[in-house]
């Protein structure tokens, strides 16, 4: 089946006001329709309104992080709800920089997700190994368990919704990326223990892309493998240019 590939950035804790304004200037008109690709941008919280209000026709915009509970005593924090007033209508989900540095377990994530479904935000889910694990050659038995902890008790008519992007923790912003076909070969077996955790035709619905020092030099070898529905990409999609350079060759 064909699947329309996603192009996200995010610009995690990146840019001013006039920064912010001028890439959506810029990419507003250059991003391919909607629907031969799914161009996101995921700027900081407070922006999100702002950009909306902005945003062309074929450019989306999405939420960085957001509390899974409907409201409550968050400091800081922002509902669901929240997030959707502003325009949102993706959400990053278990991002590694939040599993890291704000200690987001399994089991955040897997209410997240589900909270971003009920609440009907699109979630890109993010998984990814660390480097001890490659070396360990354990990737995929981690991957597959980071995948099937978020997915407890996600009914199976979200799952065509559902965006996974497989991050491995060693490739964010250290300017080494997996190799097309490495991803690949992990991206093949997400989609496989999804089919097993639900059918083989849910699992062919999901998109399933790649992030990790995705730049210009070699996305399109990345997006040339057929199990690649698309990339994630932060420090390389800060730039306007480059990020419209995703979008058309994707
Ligand atoms: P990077 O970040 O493209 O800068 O490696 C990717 C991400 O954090 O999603």
């Amino acid at each position: 089946m064909k699947r329309v590939p996603v192009i996200a950035a995010n610009w995690k804790m990146y840019k001013s006001k006039d920064e912010a304004l001028e890439f959506i200037f810029k990419v507003n008109q250059a991003v391919p329709s909607n629907e031969v690709v799914e161009s996101i941008v995921f700027p900081p919280a407070v922006f999100l309104n702002l950009l909306v209000k902005r945003e062309g026709e074929n450019l989306r915009i999405g939420a960085q992080n957001m509390h899974y509970a409907d409201e409550g005593a968050f400091t800081g924090e922002n509902s669901p709800m929240h997030v959707k007033t502003a325009g949102a209508e993706y959400v990053l989900v278990g991002h590694s920089e939040r599993r890291i540095y704000y200690n987001e377990v399994s089991e955040t994530v897997n209410l997240k997700l589900i909270s971003a479904f009920r609440n009907d935000l699109i979630p890109i889910l993010c998984v990814g190994e660390t480097l001890e694990i490659k070396e360990e050659k354990r990737t995929q038995e981690f991957v597959n368990h980071q995948v099937e902890k978020a997915l407890i008790n996600v009914d199976k008519e979200y799952i065509p919704k559902l965006i996974v992007a497989y991050e491995p923790r060693w490739a964010i912003g250290t300017g080494k990326n997996a190799t097309a076909k490495e991803a690949s070969g992990v991206i093949t077996h997400i989609r496989e223990k999804i089919a097993s955790l639900y059918s083989k035709e849910l699992s062919e619905e999901v998109r399933i892309i790649y992030g990790g020092s995705v730049k210009p030099s070699n996305i399109e070898e990345i997006l040339k493998e057929k199990e690649i529905d698309g990339a994630l990409i932060g420090g390389a999609a800060l730039d306007p240019e480059n990020f419209i350079f995703f979008t058309q060759v994707a």
